[in-house]
């Protein structure tokens, strides 16, 4: 696998990941996340930006981590929708698992 899929993220709308490039990493997200966890979700949707499709494998486990609280959603100055954004990522994992 290559270290970076430059059409990651546009591979990833099919699974309603069709957001994360209007994210500008300011952190917001992670700041109000009551996981406090890692940077999550910005460092995820990170990953997403820079076609780090071999990261997201390898940390697929903490997708699992989000509580639907929408907190980050609601937060974000750039209407990324970053806890959609994780949603659509497991989507994508679950698939990838099926399939790989
Ligand atoms: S709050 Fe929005 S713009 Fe800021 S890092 Fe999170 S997803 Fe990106
Ligand atoms: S929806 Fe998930 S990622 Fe977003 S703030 Fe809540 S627990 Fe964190």
């Amino acid at each position: 696998m290559a270290l970076v899929n430059p059409n990651f993220a546009a591979e990833l709308e099919a699974f309603g990941v069709d957001t994360a490039l209007e994210c500008f990493n300011c952190g917001t997200c992670a700041a109000i996340c009551p996981l406090l966890y890692e940077h999550f979700p910005r460092k995820l949707i990170r990953y997403v930006q820079v076609g780090a499709e071999k990261k997201i494998m390898e940390n697929a486990q903490d997708l699992w981590r989000c509580l639907h609280c929408g907190l980050c959603t609601r937060t974000c100055p750039r209407q990324a929708n970053p806890g959609e954004l994780i949603l659509g990522l497991r989507r994508y994992v679950v698939a990838r698992w099926r399939r790989p």
